[in-house]
């Protein structure tokens, strides 16, 4: 791996961030705050937010069993995606490569950041070699993106292609485990340690139920972090989120109940989808979704919506021609759905 301070932009590197009020007295002891130009009425909105969430991140630490040091927290996993590229990325100059087809934001934070986005196509089964993925990068490849389980296709990619990867490749390496709650494979998490160039990329938006509240996860070395918590906006999680995000980590014993539910309707829907005429294949999902090619994606995409019913329509996407890709939901609305495909007739 290159030094990190290769891998930064040169004006990131020397940067000297914004210093906010809350950064400049940590202390508790104090009762009397009148030093950020807060409103004293209207509490507990009326103060600004823990600009590091520390307290967030102590318990996820416990619970995720890293360093609170080695997690960043934004407003969703994009706002993790977007630092990456203006950290590391010089707009113009540097490139990164990623599989394809997959998650949809990488490519376009590449675009604004004006950043080269180098494709590398999977195979017929979803798969990828790290020797594809390395011949494509160059001495201004600062990342590359995976993401496993993958979206829009459903699997894991190989752990061996990973590992692969993050030890041959000089520069960063993101992983973005948003369904790794949905999956049998174990984290990148574990060997956070072992791996200096690895950022593993986490959400509070599927398996937690919290896409509402903006929260997204990075783990990295420290390093790493410190760089993000340095050009990061200085109150980029709001203290409502802060709190909503506290509450679902004192009781995240609940969200392995709703994996177990979510694993046996996406089973379900996979037993059923094998019956239904309009089928032609149902891809294997390590995710709370899965990819299914059908007759005419558009005309069952339309039908659906017709009957009040949306799923995503993947048709133009690379390899997936004619598929459809279907969030698992509750069994009644899974049902629904099944009723509905029960019905629809080609013509
Ligand atoms: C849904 C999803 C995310 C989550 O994004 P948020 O901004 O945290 O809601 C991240 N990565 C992938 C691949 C996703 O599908």
């Amino acid at each position: 791996m290159k030094t990190l301070q290769e891998l930064t932009r040169p004006n990131i590197w020397k940067l000297k961030p914004y210093s906010s009020a809350r950064d400049e007295y940590k202390g508790v002891e104090a009762s009397v705050f009148l030093d950020a130009n807060e409103n004293p009425y209207n509490g507990p909105h009326n103060r600004y937010p823990d600009p590091m969430q520390w307290e967030v991140k102590n318990t996820l630490a416990r619970i995720k069993k890293v360093d609170p040091r080695q997690i960043f927290l934004g407003n969703g996993s994009d706002e993790a995606i977007d630092l990456v590229f203006r950290a590391f990325c010089q707009p113009g100059q540097d490139n990164v490569v990623a599989i394809d087809p997959t998650y949809g934001m990488y490519q376009v934070c590449a675009d604004i950041n004006d950043v080269e986005y180098r494709k590398v196509q999977l195979n017929e089964n979803f798969q990828f070699t790290a020797d594809k993925l390395l011949a494509a990068t160059d001495m201004h490849t600062k990342l590359i993106f995976l993401c496993t389980p993958n979206n829009p296709t459903g699997n894991d990619l190989s752990r061996q292609e990973i590992e692969k990867v993050l030890n041959s490749f000089d520069g960063l390496v993101v992983v973005d485990e948003a369904y790794n709650d949905f999956s049998e494979a174990p984290s990148l998490l574990a060997d956070l340690d072992r791996y200096p160039n690895l950022i593993v990329l986490q959400t509070f938006s599927k398996a937690w139920g919290c896409a509402a509240i903006r929260l997204g996860m990075a783990f990295a070395s420290t390093d790493i972090i410190s760089i993000f918590s340095k050009i990061k906006y200085p109150y980029n999680v709001n203290q409502l989120t802060q709190k909503q995000a506290l509450e679902m980590l004192h009781r995240h014993y609940e969200i392995d109940r709703w994996v177990k539910i979510l694993k046996e309707e996406r089973g379900y829907l996979e037993s059923e989808f094998a019956h239904l005429p309009c089928t032609v294949h149902i891809f294997p999902s390590d995710a709370n979704f899965f990819l299914v090619r059908v007759t005419d994606a558009m005309k069952i995409y339309n039908y659906l919506v017709g009957e009040g019913i949306i799923v995503r329509n993947r048709h133009t996407v690379s390899l997936c021609g004619n598929c459809l890709r279907v969030t698992v939901g509750t069994r009644v609305e899974n049902d629904k759905l099944l009723d509905a495909l029960r019905h629809y007739q080609d013509s």
